[in-house]
């Protein structure tokens, strides 16, 4: 008999409480990887972020060769591998890590039907978050709808049990079952290697964070957002550490976990308004500006500069994101799904949670959001955290004092949004 861990998105044996839990159980832990074909058949070959997958395998791999063990690599539709995985083992037992998203709670569901079907056992856990699903609500037990009190709610509970228990399973790794399984090529799983890379993440400039962390041209952020997105780092470690570092850099990972929560309490934000009384704007949606704003040629240089960022790297400066997100949707009058589906095929660290939330309160339409009435001025927003256009000339080559011609006159798009919004907002 053996039991099964199946990584997904904690690509680690660092502080993994499912893989701990696993190794502690009575039977020998094959590791698992499955490449989930409902995912992958939507991306293309050369996806960066398959790559990083990939890549992050091969660690663990490596990893796991030194003790004699070996990663267990399978492609297809996860249900079909689980079925023949049943088929080839005596699978007692079967652990693995919570995943938050509509999709995926519903294939974990469908899969622990068809173990319970084979009296084989499965256990979840919480990784990717402090606190998951209802454990941050309000004193009547709805959930938190506003960032501030989840945010005090949550520090007030992670104080009261700071830090946070970590895992470390060193000791138990004799218990991995010995195998000699080959890990398939890139090539073998019908992909190719990205000329986009996901950079090793950076938490030297932290003591400064608040102070540089809006200056695109500084680039002083921690990059931590796809190893927190694919788990290649324990979020308990890192909120661990943090909790002493920077309260500024801690509030952004309390922002990361209240939109987790937002999307696990009202999954229809994947698709639709948080506010539903703004059902009604009436968007231009024209294609052809949709293609300038994708391409980084509206003539506003701070929106090409970050959409060329994204184009070219997969990420953009969290200060760039909202400026671009908030033209998109005030100046052009295009609504949100459009830039948040361009932003999910484009992103190293696509995140469903974080990107619908941000992508809603850019338009106003979110929780919490920004006031309808917000409309980001970008060349204001450049004079600000741009001054000296070098994050600009970065991305545009061609950037001079006469660069293009704005696709949109600002006060007359301000105007535009503010008022197809009021018309369009149900009282
Ligand atoms: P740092 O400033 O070093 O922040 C540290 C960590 O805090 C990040 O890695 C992230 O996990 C978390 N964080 C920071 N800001 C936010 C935020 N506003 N919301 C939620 N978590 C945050 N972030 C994603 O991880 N995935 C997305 O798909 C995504 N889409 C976005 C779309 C828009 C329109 C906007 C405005 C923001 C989006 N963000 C998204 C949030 C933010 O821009 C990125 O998390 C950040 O730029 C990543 O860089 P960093 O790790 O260097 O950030």
């Amino acid at each position: 008999e053996v039991s099964f861990f199946w990584f997904r998105r904690d690509l680690r044996l660092e502080d993994n409480i499912g893989l701990f839990h696993a190794l502690k159980s009575k039977y020998p832990v094959i590791p698992l990887f499955i490449f989930d074909d409902t995912i992958l058949d939507s991306l293309p070959k050369n996806d960066a972020r398959v790559s990083f997958i990939h890549e992050s395998l091969s660690k663990i791999n490596t990893q796991l060769r030194e003790i004699g063990s070996s990663l267990l690599i399978k492609k297809g539709k996860t249900i079909d591998v689980w079925q023949s995985l049943l088929e080839e083992f005596d699978v007692a037992a079967v652990f693995f890590n919570k995943d938050y998203e509509p999709y995926a709670i519903q294939r974990d569901r469908a899969i622990c039907e068809v173990l319970k079907a084979n009296n084989t056992i499965s256990s979840s856990f919480k990784d990717q978050v402090i606190f998951e699903e209802k454990e941050i609500t309000k004193a009547d037990g709805l959930p938190y709808t506003v960032y501030t009190p989840f945010k005090n709610k949550w520090l007030e509970k992670y104080k009261s049990m700071a830090p946070v228990k970590e895992y470390d399973a060193t000791d138990m790794f004799t218990n991995f079952y010995k195998s000699n399984f080959a890990l398939p090529t890139l090539e073998h799983i019908g992909f190719e290697e990205s000329p986009i890379k996901v950079k090793p993440h950076n938490l030297k400039f932290i003591a400064n964070y608040q102070d540089i962390r809006d200056f695109p041209a500084l680039d002083q952020t921690s990059y931590l957002s796809p190893h927190l997105r694919f788990g290649t780092v324990s979020t308990r470690k890192l909120v661990n550490w943090a909790f002493h570092k920077n309260d500024v850099f801690l509030s952004e990972l309390i922002w990361r976990e209240f939109f987790m929560q937002i999307l696990f309490s009202f999954p229809k934000v994947v698709t639709q308004n948080f506010k539903a009384a703004y059902d009604g704007i009436q968007w231009r949606n024209n294609e052809e500006d949709f293609k300038r704003w994708c391409s980084g040629t509206t003539g506003y240089p701070m929106v090409d500069a970050g959409m060329r960022q994204l184009n070219e790297t997969g990420y953009m400066h969290n200060r760039v994101r909202m400026v671009v997100a908030s033209f998109l949707c005030k100046h052009l009058l295009i609504q949100w799904q459009w830039g948040e589906a361009y932003f999910a095929q484009k992103l190293l660290d696509y995140e469903l949670s974080a990107n619908v939330g941000n992508w809603q309160w850019a338009a106003g339409t979110g929780c919490d959001a920004a006031p309808y009435f917000r409309v980001f001025n970008p060349e204001i927003q450049q004079k600000k955290f741009d001054e000296k256009g070098i994050y600009i000339r970065k991305w545009i080559s061609e950037f001079d004092l006469g660069y293009g011609k704005p696709m949109v006159e600002h006060a007359m798009a301000r105007d535009r949004a503010i008022a197809t919004y009021k018309a369009g907002i149900l009282k």
